[in-house]
């Protein structure tokens, strides 16, 4: 099997950006596992069906498929990249995620991935419960207001009209539901390196990330 190394953390943490960056840095495969989350959602959300642990929500879970290709994430078909980047999405994304079932049906997907080589896969549980055996695990963090700022900049920059104080509240909303869920609740996995990235840019986070992952990939290719 390949490797895989994971990284979760909360929303807003910077993930995606340094875990993509990383993976293009060490010529490996990003896996973005908020995405199929998102996905799934939408695609939930739009036929109507309600966050719950409900036999019609079962029944339409058996008719979505997603899918990726590359970096593209697709329903049934059909490109959902962009459509997943909406406040709205970021709304009730949680509640979706919270369903057992829900995580059941996705798991395969994301393990599959292992199969075509070395992987940066980033979430909330995959260092915990998709790819427990992962030899490099880190969980990114920062503070609820720091990771406000960030989404509150990013969504300015795509013309967006939001307050700060909304994104601060849906933040610790997402925050509450994520670590409190009974399933897969967001933890920092056993072994895994903690980065609290509140007072780092970007590109420090990337540097200290990659010096570590270089000096653990060095040791064992040293070790006997
Ligand atoms: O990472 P991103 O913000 O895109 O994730 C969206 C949502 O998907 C999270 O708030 C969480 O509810 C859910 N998620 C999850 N497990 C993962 C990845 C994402 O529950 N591994």
């Amino acid at each position: 099997m390949a490797w895989v190394l994971t990284i979760d953390g909360p929303a807003g943490a910077g993930k995606s950006s340094v875990a993509r960056r990383l993976a293009r840095r060490l010529n490996v495969r990003y896996l973005d596992t908020g995405a199929i989350y998102r996905a799934l959602a939408l695609s939930l959300d739009r036929r109507g069906v309600a966050p719950a642990e409900t036999e019609e929500l079962r029944r339409a879970l058996r008719t979505i498929s997603v899918e990726l290709r590359g970096e593209r994430v697709l329903v049934n078909g059909e490109d959902v990249s962009d459509a997943i980047r909406t406040p709205h999405v970021d709304g009730i994304v949680s509640a979706y995620s919270a369903l057992g079932c829900l995580r059941e049906a996705l798991l395969d997907l994301q393990r599959d991935q292992e199969r075509y080589g070395p992987l940066v896969a980033e979430g909330r549980d995959v260092g915990s419960v998709v790819f427990p055996e992962a030899p490099l695990k880190f969980f990114m963090t920062a503070s609820p207001e720091a990771r406000a700022r960030r989404r509150y900049l990013e969504l300015q920059r795509r013309g967006e009209a939001v307050s700060f104080e909304d994104i601060l509240s849906r933040i610790r909303e997402r925050d509450r539901i994520d670590s409190s869920r009974e399933i897969a609740p967001l933890r920092c996995p056993e072994g895994a390196v903690l980065v609290d990235t509140s007072d780092m840019t970007e590109d420090e986070v990337l540097e200290h990330l990659e010096r570590h992952v270089r000096d653990v990939l060095e040791r064992k290719r040293g070790a006997p």
